[in-house]
């Protein structure tokens, strides 16, 4: 099965403190620790261990910038036979229909059996899987917490609903699926995994190459303002050493009846 994994760069959270811009339109980008975006790990893994049980190959391929090849080299040094790298200045500020129709016009490049992309990103909106599928004709499913191989086109997947519940479906090849964490455990990359992967070739291809025009990737949805919301009447922020604001946290839930 020839599996293409969507996968992108995000500010690590566990490395950063994340502050607003100062126009207020955007995080402040300058000296931020970069990972792959958590989902798009899960995806990985789930393509490699698909390809380690039927055959076939796993392609990971980002829109970014030239920092973002770290990425794609470090899901290679994991598993993925081949990284791709979509760039151009008028990819900049793009939005999430924007991603979609970058990434379709490659997959169209492409013949591959199995789309997969992760649940969210860094901008959290979760809907370029979905856009994607759209704009191919492709069936799609969401939140996908387990995957099954039926026969030669069908898959069974299981989807994470409400309350913790889980779905079934079956669902036609070829499709694009969008992954949630926790399908897997996705395996250790070393360091020396990440040297054997460092000389091999990225395919960088632009706007041109995928024959994408301005005005196709413009961003219809403008980004006007990011904020950290006031507090309202109410709220009560708890201050103190990390024990002290569990030990205020415990008797407050107490008080509330909220533990016994
Ligand atoms: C400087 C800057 C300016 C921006 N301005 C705007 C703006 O004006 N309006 C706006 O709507 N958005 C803007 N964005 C947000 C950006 O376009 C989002 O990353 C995009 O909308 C994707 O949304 P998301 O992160 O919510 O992805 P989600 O839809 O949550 O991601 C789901 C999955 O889609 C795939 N995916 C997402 N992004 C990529 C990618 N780049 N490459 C490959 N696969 C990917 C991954 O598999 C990911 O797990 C801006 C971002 C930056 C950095």
């Amino acid at each position: 099965m020839d599996i293409l994994v969507c996968v992108t760069r995000v500010p690590d959270t566990a490395e950063n403190e994340i502050e607003v811009s100062k126009d207020g339109t955007d995080i402040e980008r300058g000296a931020l620790v970069y990972s792959i975006n958590e989902a798009d790990n899960y995806a990985v893994e789930e393509a490699i261990q698909i390809k380690e049980r039927v055959g076939g190959s796993v392609t990971v391929v980002t829109v970014g910038t030239e920092e973002s090849e770290e990425v794609l080299r470090r899901e290679m040094a994991m598993g993925a036979d081949k990284g791709i790298l979509l760039t151009d200045d008028a990819f900049a500020g793009t939005d999430g229909r924007g991603i979609a129709t970058i990434l379709k016009a490659e997959v169209e490049k492409g013949k591959y059996d199995l789309i997969l992309t992760g649940a969210l990103a860094d901008a959290g909106a979760g809907e370029v899987g979905g856009m994607l599928a759209a704009m191919l004709d492709r069936p799609y499913a969401s939140l996908v917490n387990s995957i099954e191989i039926v026969d030669e086109s069908t898959l069974k997947v299981g989807r994470e609903v409400e309350g913790g519940n889980t779905e079934m479906n079956r669902i036609k090849l070829p499709c694009v699926l969008s992954i949630q964490t926790g399908i897997n455990e996705p395996r250790y990359v070393g360091i020396r995994g990440i040297r054997q992967v460092a000389s091999v070739q990225i395919p960088v291809h632009g706007a041109g190459d995928l024959g994408l025009k301005a005005e196709a990737i413009a961003p219809r949805v403008q980004r006007q303002d990011y904020f950290v919301p006031t507090f309202g009447a109410g709220a009560e922020m708890l201050e103190g050493s990390n024990e002290e604001i569990i030990e205020k946290l415990v008797e407050m839930l107490k008080a509330k009846g909220g533990l016994k």
